[in-house]
């Protein structure tokens, strides 16, 4: 193709994807299916009923069906911050010096900062369609939360939000975009739940986890009528909405006559990952096209890398379905000097299987490492990225120096998924040359994978 390729890539809205596409459907191997905690049995559409939307349930069951429309009410709204541009770095490549040719897509083009709006938005309009009141949910660093009460407020469903009592303290305009949106925030752990009482009694003064905070939205969502609760991550629905970046990445490539060798992500529950990779991942499994898929972690969450392929809870209060999956253990706490996100034990279902058949592979970061490359690309692209997003960035930066010795000319895709303007106390940190990395050892790791459960 001798035209040059644009700097920014936008699709038009009438080519923003109709389906959501189910990688599942072309996997030989199949995710193991989730398993009721007491009894051990695979979960099915009636357990799961009391916790989460029906269709919802529909779609974290299905293991077949290879496109699921997506509704004209969640089209409409993806109409408002989508298809999202796919940019070539060439900004980045220049600095670089580097023959490789790096594409980003950028997901940070909404209010919440980040790629999660895309699964919230289904989500809330499942819950709404299904006639319920409203939703529960936890948050941590407060994207999630953020991208549910917008949402939210769009169907005028009501929402509920536990987030992390360290981080409702640490952030609070992130707290505020929350409240604008109309949702009720409480620090967790709190007063208004029986799980959240007993925490306090014990532990007067915590700053909570992301563990607690889910045990305390489960309640208050089984304790109200009319209510469910919803997560943005990990599960195979929230994967399967988030392919509207790989679908829209793709059509915008295809056009161009692009063929990316490698394709990056980072990796927390994994579904800004899964929604980049699986259309390409369709290809591979079908034999239609290879490509090199490489999932990002922190030294200091090592799930992918370090962590073992077993069943094992999704949550510290153990009330939700176990999962199998790369984890390190339901008790495993990354160290607190830990800023970058991507904190969560485990890693969808999906993902595991697909890296413990050798279709993808992983790498762990540092820290440090990820917020020099952070601040390289912010210097050059003109986006401050989120500190998640980052993991993708400094190992794109290292494929693309790989080339420059080489002199390969590969072409590199990442998933940039979101900004970073509610982290600047890490950049902070990382600005004073006060941050540091901490990985954690095989003792420490051995003796929360201990815990998992005997299956
Ligand atoms: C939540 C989040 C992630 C990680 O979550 P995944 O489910 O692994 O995609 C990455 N980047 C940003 C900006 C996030 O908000």
């Amino acid at each position: 193709m001798s035209e040059k390729i644009p700097y920014k890539i936008y699709l038009s809205e009438n080519e923003l994807p109709t389906s959501w596409y189910n990688v599942r459907a072309d996997m030989k191997n199949k995710p193991a299916p989730l398993l009721n905690p007491a009894t051990h049995e695979p979960m099915k559409f009636e357990d799961l009923r009391p916790v989460f939307c029906d269709e919802l349930i529909k779609q974290e069951l299905d293991d077949t069906t290879a496109y699921i429309p997506i509704p004209d009410e969640i089209r409409e709204f993806y109409k408002m911050y989508r298809p999202a541009p796919l940019v070539r770095a060439y900004c980045l490549e220049k600095k670089l010096g580097t023959p490789a040719k790096i594409y980003y897509k950028f997901e940070g083009n909404n209010t919440s900062g980040s790629h999660k709006l895309n699964s919230a938005i289904a989500q809330a309009y499942y819950a709404k369609k299904q006639g319920l009141r409203g939703v529960t949910t936890e948050t941590g660093a407060g994207q999630w939360g953020t991208a549910l009460s917008m949402a939210c407020s769009y169907f005028d469903l009501d929402c509920q939000v536990y987030m992390v009592k360290v981080s409702y303290e640490q952030k609070p305009f992130r707290r505020e975009v929350i409240r604008t949106y109309g949702a009720k925030i409480t620090p967790s752990p709190s007063d208004t739940t029986e799980v959240g009482r007993k925490i306090l009694a014990e532990f007067p003064g915590t700053g909570g986890s992301l563990g607690c905070a889910i045990s305390e939205a489960v309640e208050a969502a089984t304790k109200q009528e009319g209510y469910r609760y919803v997560l943005g991550s990990v599960l195979n629905q929230v994967l399967l909405h988030q392919t509207v970046i790989g679908l829209e990445t793709m059509t915008a490539m295809d056009k161009y006559g692009i063929k990316p060798d490698v394709i990056i992500g980072c990796a927390g529950g994994g579904s800004n990952l899964g929604g980049l990779i699986s259309p390409f991942m369709g290809r591979k499994l079908r034999g239609e096209a290879d490509y090199e898929f490489i999932a990002v972690e922190p030294s200091s969450c090592p799930s992918l890398t370090r962590g073992k392929f077993v069943y094992d809870f999704c949550d510290t209060g153990h009330v939700c379905p176990l999962a199998k999956m790369y984890t390190l253990g339901s008790e495993f706490m990354p160290s607190p000097n830990h800023a970058g996100g991507l904190r969560y034990h485990g890693m969808s279902s999906i993902l595991s299987q697909l890296y413990d058949d050798k279709l993808m592979e992983a790498r762990s970061v540092e820290q440090t490492s990820v917020f020099a490359a952070a601040q390289e690309f912010a210097r050059v692209e003109g986006i401050l990225p989120a500190p998640e997003s980052s993991h993708a960035i400094r190992v794109a930066i290292d494929e693309a120096l790989k080339c420059k010795e080489t002199g390969e000319e590969k072409t590199i895709l990442f998933g940039l998924t979101g900004t970073g303007y509610f982290d600047m106390y890490a950049y902070k940190a990382f600005n004073d040359g006060t941050m540091s990395d901490y990985i954690p050892t095989d003792g420490e790791i051995a003796a929360s994978l201990a815990k998992t459960p005997k299956i």
